[in-house]
């Protein structure tokens, strides 16, 4: 086991401000303080900007083709979690009484409620501040947000949690991170409702994971914060690579030795005494560097081909997220191609279990089994029909 990630810092660590993320920007109603106050600071992105904003447009307002009985999953799956995001539900009152228990202890019973409420994985790593967000730009917070029905009609009147704009702290040490996988064949049906269907399904199902185990550490007496899909303070990704979950693939997601890339990230940070696991090297450096199948299937050209380049510190293969979010907004639904081409994504058959191993341990196989993917998968997407119900 290695005793670092397989990330390579080669420079200054800075955090990274969540106004900046695609997600937010799209949201930035023309004439809105934030906007006014964004575009001022980033004057050069009020044009995508706008462009962007087409993604959100769309799924409130589905395409002729969509049909109604589909185009409800959306309102269905991303709506009712909004309220998970409140402050006093992602965090709140430590109880006063304090229980204490050896932490291998601890974290057996931690990493097995986890598990109960529907993880796939559990790892518990440490918190890195900085892969904290630096400022909040996530839409539910924004002060005067309208326009966006499965969310937030703008705070509620007593809200007091982080808005638009304000600095982020998160002042744990360490982070319970938890992978849930999704329904591999709805998300091969990729640009569909039927795909956005699961993929809001399972934001839904570790949100509510996440809170509930929040809420078990707290009332032990012991800080705790829920992170997921509708309240981040960190950045998911580096902080499950530091737990040991995986590594980061060229498609900018975490790549696990089981899931792949068709998996969503929750995380619970606390100070709670717990035994973290090592990082792991799965060899996925070496094998996105020989596949490169997200970046040639990708249609937009949103994935690198080329080589790992310096984000913020780290040297890493750098996506082009505003070319993948106009790609939703034509497609009107998220579009999941490079989270189910990935080669470790495919369904955890006996057969995938044995050819990961392999990939895992045997380096000059690698080559190989990238060869062997095309023929026995393809080399392109192929999209799947939707279930018939
Ligand atoms: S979701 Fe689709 S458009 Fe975006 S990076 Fe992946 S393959 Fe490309
Ligand atoms: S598809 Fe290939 S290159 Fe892309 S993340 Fe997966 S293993 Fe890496």
């Amino acid at each position: 086991m290695p005793d670092r990630p397989t990330y390579q810092v080669i420079g200054e660590l800075t955090r990274f401000d969540e106004r900046d993320t695609v997600f937010a920007r799209e949201r930035l109603t023309p004439g809105s303080p934030e906007e006014i106050a964004y575009h001022a600071m980033h004057p050069e992105r009020a044009e995508i900007d706008r462009r962007l904003a087409a993604f959100i447009e769309s799924v409130n307002s589905p395409d002729q083709n969509t049909h109604p009985l589909d185009a409800a999953f959306y309102q269905a799956t991303f709506g009712p979690i909004a309220g998970l995001a409140l402050p006093d539900v992602v965090d709140g009152a430590v109880a006063p009484a304090r229980v204490d228990a050896d932490p291998a202890h601890m974290t057996a019973r931690i990493k097995a409620l986890a598990r109960h409420l529907g993880a796939d994985d559990v790892r518990i790593g440490p918190l890195n501040p900085a892969w904290t967000y630096s400022h909040r730009g996530s839409p539910p917070f924004f002060p005067d947000y309208a326009p966006n029905p499965p969310h937030f009609q703008g705070p509620p009147a007593d809200y007091t949690g982080w808005t638009w704009g304000d600095l982020i702290k998160v002042p744990h040490r360490q982070a319970i991170v938890m992978a849930f996988g999704q329904d591999y064949r709805l998300l091969r049906t990729g640009g569909t409702p039927f795909s956005d269907l699961e993929v809001g399904r399972v934001y839904a199902h570790s949100a509510l994971a996440a809170v509930e185990l929040a809420h078990y550490v707290r009332a032990l007496g012991w800080p705790a914060r829920a992170h997921h899909m509708r309240n981040y303070g960190v950045l998911l990704v580096p902080v499950a690579v530091d737990a040991g979950l995986g590594e980061l693939g060229r498609c900018g997601y975490l790549i696990h030795r089981q899931l792949g890339a068709n998996l969503r990230l929750v995380c619970v940070t606390t100070d709670l005494l717990l035994v973290p696991d090592p990082p792991v090297d799965l060899g996925i450096q070496d094998f996105c560097a020989k596949c490169l199948k997200c970046a040639t299937t990708c249609p937009t050209g949103a994935i690198s081909r080329g080589n790992k380049v310096e984000v913020r510190g780290v040297r890493k293969w750098q996506i082009d997220p505003e070319k993948c979010l106009l790609h939703w907004g034509r497609l009107g639904s998220a579009c999941a191609i490079c989270q189910t081409v990935c080669p470790w994504s495919h369904p955890r058959t006996p057969f995938h279990r044995l050819v990961s191993l392999v990939a895992i341990h045997v380096p000059a196989a690698r080559g190989w089994l990238v060869r062997g993917d095309d023929l026995v998968y393809g080399r392109r997407f192929r999209r799947a029909a939707g279930p018939g119900w």
